[in-house]
């Protein structure tokens, strides 16, 4: 709950970190998000950990990009925990 409080407070942190570089790189299909384009943001855990600045943890993504990374995650896990096989 806490991780959806941030993302809130940093979308307008983004919409203009956005704007002022005339798009942003999706990090997971390397697509431009263009100015004013809906995007969701996702925790970058395979980001650069040496990045500092403070909207480290998220970054800009397409939401279809966004829900197929957290779909193929979701299916990692069912095959990490078989407890069907149980
Ligand atoms: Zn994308």
């Amino acid at each position: 709950m806490g991780n959806r409080d941030n993302t809130r407070r940093l979308r307008p942190i983004w919409n203009v970190i956005i704007a002022n570089n005339q798009g942003w790189t999706c990090r997971r299909c390397q697509k431009p998000i263009r100015p004013g384009e809906p995007y969701d943001l996702g925790h970058a855990a395979d980001a650069d950990p040496s990045r500092t600045h403070e909207t480290h943890d998220v970054e800009p993504e397409h939401p279809f990009c966004n829900r197929s990374a957290g779909s193929k995650a979701r299916n990692k896990l069912g095959k990490l925990n078989p407890s069907r096989d149980w």
